[in-house]
């Protein structure tokens, strides 16, 4: 059975390490870690979950897009577990959007993150993908992407000014429905 993690919040030394490679991704305690960041970020509403925010500085990071409270209008699509990561190439055009995340509770900020990404991963049977991503999953896998670099999303904001709380993101929200 997977064990819900406990979520390392910003100011603990982990978040901002660079996080080691896999070198056995069928190892049976990376496999039970990979279970449990699934089931911690289901059950915390997150649409991704970087192995270093349950205190465990490797490189893997899951994606779990699904409407949900906290992301009312985030698309479905079924969990990705993502290995080793290496984005190949990513677009010169940006967007801004909103973003959270699960170690810097309460607050959303408007990041700049390219549209489009090429990425190279390891997926949870050790099998090497390629992909693009664009829109919304786009920016998860940048925003994951980063956390192996021990960077979070307030790094890159360009002002303060694009920084707001939770409760205001979803009250405003609610107004534009
Ligand atoms: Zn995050």
């Amino acid at each position: 059975m997977p064990i819900l993690r406990q979520i390392a919040q910003l100011g603990q030394p982990v978040l901002r390490r660079v996080a080691t490679k896999i070198d056995n991704p069928a190892d049976a305690a990376l496999q039970a870690l990979m279970d449990d960041m699934l089931a911690t970020v289901a059950e915390v509403d997150g649409v991704g979950i970087a192995a270093p925010q349950v205190y465990e500085s490797f490189a893997i990071f899951t994606v779990a897009s699904r409407p949900n409270p906290r992301y009312p209008h985030a698309p479905e699509v079924p969990p990705l577990v993502v290995i080793n990561p290496e984005i190949v190439w990513m677009s010169s055009e940006m967007e801004k959007g909103w973003e959270g995340c699960l170690s810097i509770p309460g607050v959303r900020g408007q990041v700049s993150r390219s549209t489009k990404i090429g990425v190279r991963y390891l997926n949870r049977t050790g099998d090497l993908r390629e992909e693009e991503f664009d829109g919304f999953l786009a920016r998860v896998f940048q925003h994951e992407f980063d956390h192996l670099h021990g960077l979070v999303f307030v790094d890159r904001l360009e002002s303060t000014r694009e920084l707001v709380t939770e409760r205001e993101y979803l009250r405003g929200l609610r107004n534009q429905a």
